[in-house]
């Protein structure tokens, strides 16, 4: 378990700064890919995240295109919420992000919630 928290972690450290980055990027993507982006990256962050942590000590490669799909889930209203992070773009009610910090006009806003 122990492990396993420890991997996850580092993860988390890692999209922490990968995920701005990603939004940043993003801004410049048309609408329409960004959204179909957004469709593939919700179905492996949100069914197979656990694997992804697992695999993703022995596959580095796999941290870029989750920050990516992170950053292109940040766009839809509400952001995305998973992996003991959330993110998004624009101001909304309820975002756990917003008492700690202001969003970031090219960065959007990342931070940790708690699980
Ligand atoms: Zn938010």
């Amino acid at each position: 378990m122990a492990m396993t928290d420890h991997v996850s972690d580092n993860i988390r450290s890692a999209l922490l700064m990968l995920v701005p980055l990603a939004i940043a990027e993003l801004a410049v993507v048309p609408l329409e890919m960004r959204r179909e982006i957004a469709e593939e990256a919700g179905d492996i962050i949100a069914g197979k995240a656990d694997q992804l942590m697992f695999a993703s000590d022995n596959k580095p490669g796999v941290l870029g295109p989750m920050a990516r799909g992170f950053a292109a889930l940040a766009y839809q209203p509400g952001g995305v919420t998973a992996l003991g992070l959330h993110a998004c773009t624009e101001p909304h009610s309820e975002c756990p992000c917003e008492e700690r910090f202001p969003h970031h006009p090219v960065f959007g806003l990342v931070c940790e919630v708690k699980q």
